[in-house]
């Protein structure tokens, strides 16, 4: 699907986030400046969470907890290959919250059985443009697809 703009693309983020359910996965593809970050505030922002979402690309992860569920943002484009295999990541996986990768192709052996993973492309013409497209793995991402309705 295209997305018009950035303010498009949260008001996408926050219409997801409605739909979330605890042990959700979603992992963010996409080159830098494709609007994982951007998409990502939208989705905390859906989940009623009021505090600042910082890009987690230092800390690797950010948990915020004022939401309707908590949020768990992974950046782990700093780790060397296979380095996220020793962050116990499948706990935030299976946990209670919603986790949100960014640079999901470094999980290597830490990639979760079910997730659903959107491709963000930047259009080549119109810099504001983005398009959006979905890979739902397992029952569930298939069902949050579904009620995507796109
Ligand atoms: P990433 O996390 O993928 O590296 P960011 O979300 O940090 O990307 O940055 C995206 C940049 O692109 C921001 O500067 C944002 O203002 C800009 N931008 C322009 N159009 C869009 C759009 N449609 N969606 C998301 N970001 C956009
Ligand atoms: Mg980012």
């Amino acid at each position: 699907m295209r997305i018009q703009n950035e303010a498009a693309l949260q008001q996408f983020g926050k219409r997801l986030a409605d739909l979330l359910q605890p042990g959700d996965v979603l992992l963010l593809d996409g080159d830098l400046g494709a609007g994982k970050t951007s998409l990502t505030k939208g989705i905390a922002e859906g989940l009623g969470i009021d505090a600042p979402i910082k890009s987690p690309t230092f800390t690797i992860i950010r948990e915020y907890q004022q939401g309707r569920l908590p949020l768990y943002h992974m950046d782990i484009y700093r780790l060397e290959n296979g380095g996220a295999d020793d962050l116990g990541l499948e706990e935030y996986f299976e946990g209670d919250g919603v986790s949100v990768v960014e640079w999901p192709e470094f999980l290597g052996q830490s990639l979760p059985e079910a997730y659903l993973m959107l491709h963000l492309v930047k259009d080549e013409n119109d810099d504001d443009a983005r398009h959006l497209s979905f890979d739902a793995v397992g029952e569930r991402a298939q069902a949050l697809l579904k009620q995507l309705d796109i």
